[in-house]
């Protein structure tokens, strides 16, 4: 009995206090900002899937830090408050199989842009309807050349998804979800890219295996 009403006082305790969450108690040394920006940045970038619901906030800290390469720490260590920052494309990361890409398509465009920084643009997969499209963030200053953010790079990235392709965690890939600058007159297809690409649509001069005409 003595189990029966603890637990009883414990829901009664933190049921009022995580409306929103339910699963993913604060963890106590986190203020509410902190709390309120690591959750955001995961619902948009690494979205709950039925195969994460009932992972704690930490540990899907620790599901990020794994894709980037980071110390696991399930923390909100330096490192990955400064990555949480970073400018970037607006495409979750955590997207692997069919069913999560249907999630994507259906979640439709119901995420604005965000003003200068953060998120540059988002460009949806092949499909009926947005499928397909890029979006670029207005509030962006594009450019031509190595200032603000180069406009080429981003659309690049971007066309990527259009065609198919996900996120990579390989820092020199086209498809890493962080901007960063390159010289778009020598700017060369990683091979990464390359063998991603030939995986979805045949390699230059071969029959795709997908298109049955
Ligand atoms: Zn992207």
């Amino acid at each position: 009995m003595g189990t029966v009403h603890y637990l009883l006082l414990c829901a009664v305790i933190f049921l009022p206090e995580t409306p929103a969450f339910p699963i993913q108690l604060r963890p106590a040394s986190w203020s509410s900002i902190d709390l309120e920006k690591v959750k955001r940045y995961l619902d948009t970038f690494f979205p709950i899937l039925s195969k994460t619901q009932h992972l704690s906030i930490e540990e899907r800290i620790k599901e990020m830090q794994k894709f980037f390469h980071l110390t696991v720490t399930g923390k909100l260590d330096k490192e990955t408050e400064e990555i949480m920052t970073m400018p970037r494309c607006g495409m979750p990361d955590d997207i692997h199989d069919e069913g999560d890409r249907n999630f994507r398509v259906a979640h439709g465009d119901g995420s604005p842009f965000d003003g200068r920084g953060g998120t540059l643009a988002h460009a949806f997969a092949p499909g009926d309807g947005i499928g397909g499209d890029a979006h670029f963030d207005d509030d962006e200053k594009w450019s031509d050349i190595n200032q603000d953010i180069n406009l080429f790079l981003v659309a690049a990235h971007e066309f990527g998804h259009s065609l198919g392709l996900t996120h990579s965690s390989d820092r020199g890939s086209l498809m890493y979800p962080y901007y960063s600058y390159q010289n778009p007159k020598t700017f060369t297809l990683p091979e990464e890219d390359k063998r991603r690409i030939q995986k979805l649509y045949g390699q230059h001069g071969s029959a795709p295996d997908c298109i049955l005409l």
